[in-house]
């Protein structure tokens, strides 16, 4: 028999196989997700060559096989699939065809610790072998051009060597053996392990010790009319471990600007209670079927985390690295053209089915809003998703501002919100009187965060969105009948500052209360009284932003009690002046400044005992 021909690898080889071999790497498990992509890249090319009838073939489908043999401490990755003839395992094995591959040098090299996954988007994967191996063979018998099988063998130095094998049968059989500190990987389920991580879809059966792994199929991978419900459901279960079908699923396909498969599901629950821990984002992020990011940071902005799903882009970029693929254009794209689907398929939804919406909304309202406050670019679309109980709807029936918007009669400009811990509360709320009486629709919100979300949005379909305690409305037709005349009103407000001091800011005559003596409102046009509050909460101090300034009490010239304590003022002071004192603290308790009511409940005391003449 002849000796092994003997060749010297591409500079850039060794240079790369230096940097590999020489390294520590954090999760070299890698090279098995590139040896059974390459594998499986090879069943794909023969199973083209037979369709288009270039390769004859009564073959049955290629297939991978995967063998661990822990006493001879070596892992062999086989397939069915193209081969490889002498002069493509020199050429394919021994040289970087690539462009890139030098920039991709180069990463690798200023890199500490240098990030294998790179390995795969660059082209050069099948290297990734001499992580784990001492000493790699390939057999190989190309399908397509007949002729003797081969073998190809490097222990990772200056080269490799070639001799004829007429034991290779068709396709590619590569044997690992493993290092001495990579024995690991001639185990059995340390290999299933890594398999059903990166490399659960392959689109070829893979038997690993002479049993089926990939079980799963890449149905997203697959035209939507095509995919049995059973399996979308199959594959969810799988997915997101969970047996409860979801709430909604996106499958879709796009080309411009970019490609992408992707099916995308909402679990019926949602996994965060606020104020605990925070869910992650589970979308993983493949290419070809081959799992490139089970964490892709960036790939949906943080209000989506709640979808479950898979995107498989064949855009991916070759030669950037992980980090900078976090903020580069194409995943920029990417995270754009996923929102914008996943917010119009959320508006069709809502358009389509309002109850099945009502219950993805009870359950992710707070994302849509997080998303209002985080996501400047989809504010407005998110506005749209929005749901709120209000005074036109019935009690646990929502709306949206659209419809909001549109029921709006003539002569009401702005939409309005009152924020309450309940309908009823924000029914009787003073604030309420004058949307009461002119017949104005206010949303009802309960969630602070809702102020803040308003806020934010500020304007829906170009009507602006106030809080109703800011609301500038008079009522139109009050009834003046033994209201105090407006000299009256003035005094008496003078006195009630006077009275009040430093507490109140000014005190006026209202225009808008109908069943209320008084109402306290934000001296501060920019403030609302949960703000202050949430402020508050979060320790920060609103007096120091100049924000906790003292309210301006309105009081309602029509009230008895307004028109009896202008009397009374002149009569007899001292209780007119625990009136007043009483009438602030009540404003203040509705409108939820009033922390410390004991001084409110001693005067109510005061006040009672007169009452009944004790
Ligand atoms: P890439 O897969 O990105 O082309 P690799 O370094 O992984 O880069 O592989 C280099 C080349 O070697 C492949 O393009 C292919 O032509 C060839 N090759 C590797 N593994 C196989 C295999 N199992 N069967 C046939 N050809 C293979
Ligand atoms: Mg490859």
């Amino acid at each position: 028999m002849s000796q092994p021909e003997q060749h010297s690898f591409q500079a850039e080889i060794q240079q790369l196989l230096s940097i590999v071999i020489h390294s520590l790497y954090t999760d070299r498990e890698v090279f098995v997700r590139e040896l059974v992509s390459n594998a499986a890249d090879a069943c794909e090319k023969i199973r083209f060559l037979r369709t288009s009838g270039e390769v004859a073939g009564e073959e049955a489908s290629p297939s991978i096989t995967v063998t661990t043999d822990e006493s001879a401490g070596t892992l062999t990755i086989a397939d069915t699939g193209i081969g490889m003839t002498r002069d493509e395992l020199v050429k394919n094995l021994g040289t970087i065809a690539h462009s890139g591959t030098k920039a991709f040098l180069k990463a690798l090299a200023e890199q500490q610790k240098p990030d294998t996954r790179l390995i795969g988007q660059f082209g050069v994967g099948f290297y990734s072998a001499f992580m784990a191996a001492q000493r790699v063979d390939v057999y190989s018998r190309s399908q397509r051009e007949a002729g003797e099988g081969w073998r190809w063998t490097s222990e990772g130095g200056g080269g490799f060597t070639l001799e004829p094998a007429p034991e290779a049968t068709p396709g590619t059989r590569i044997v690992l053996t493993l290092k001495e500190d990579a024995k690991d990987f001639a185990k059995g389920p340390t290999l299933e392990r890594i398999i059903r991580r990166y490399s659960n879809f392959v689109a070829f059966p893979l038997e690993l010790n002479g049993t089926r792994v990939n079980t799963v199929q890449a149905i997203w991978a697959r035209s939507k009319n095509e995919v049995k419900e059973e399996e979308y459901t199959e594959f969810y279960e799988y997915l997101a471990h969970d047996s409860e079908a979801p709430l909604y699923r996106l499958h879709f396909t796009a080309d411009a600007p970019i490609a992408i498969q992707a099916l995308l599901y909402v679990p019926s629950r949602s996994l965060e209670m606020p104020g605990m821990v925070r869910q992650e984002s589970d979308v993983h992020l493949y290419c070809r079927k081959v799992l490139i990011d089970s964490k892709p940071r960036g790939l949906l902005p943080e209000w989506l985390r709640f979808v479950r799903g898979v995107v498989d882009s064949e855009d991916l970029p070759l030669n950037v690295s992980r980090e900078r693929m976090q903020d580069s254009d194409l995943m920029r794209k990417l995270s754009k053209a996923l929102t914008n689907r996943f917010l119009k398929h959320l508006s069709e939804e809502a358009e389509k089915n309002a109850e099945a919406y009502g219950k993805f909304h009870a359950e992710y309202h707070r994302f849509l809003k997080e998303g209002v406050l985080s996501d400047w670019e989809n504010q407005a679309a998110l506005g749209k998703l929005l749901r709120y109980e209000s005074s036109a709807t019935e009690a646990g029936k929502k709306t949206s501002l659209a419809d909001y918007v549109k029921r709006m009669p003539e002569g009401q400009k702005e939409i309005y919100y009152l924020l309450a811990k309940d309908r009823a509360s924000a029914e009787a709320s003073p604030y309420f009187e004058v949307f009461r009486e002119r017949k104005f629709e206010v949303l009802f919100v309960d969630d602070p965060i809702d102020e803040f979300v308003m806020d934010r949005l500020r304007e829906f379909e170009g009507k602006e969105i106030t809080a109703a305690e800011k609301a500038e409305l008079d009522l139109e037709n009050a009834n003046k009948d033994g209201a105090l005349s407006d000299d009256d009103a003035n005094v008496l407000s003078g006195w009630l500052k006077a009275t009040l001091g430093e507490g109140v800011n000014a005190v006026r005559s209202s225009k808008r209360l109908v069943d209320s003596p008084v109402v306290a409102v934000e001296s501060d046009k920019f403030m609302t009284g949960t703000m202050r509050r949430t402020l508050k909460m979060m320790g920060k101090d609103p007096s120091a932003a100049g924000m906790d300034s003292a309210p301006d009490l309105e009081i309602n010239p029509r009230h008895p009690v307004v028109v009896k304590l202008n009397q009374l003022r002149q009569t007899d002071a001292m209780l007119a002046g625990l009136v007043a004192e009483q009438l602030f603290d009540q404003a203040r308790l509705a409108s939820g400044r009033l922390e410390d009511p004991r001084a409110m409940l001693q005067r109510m005391n005061t006040l009672l005992s007169k009452v009944v003449g004790a």
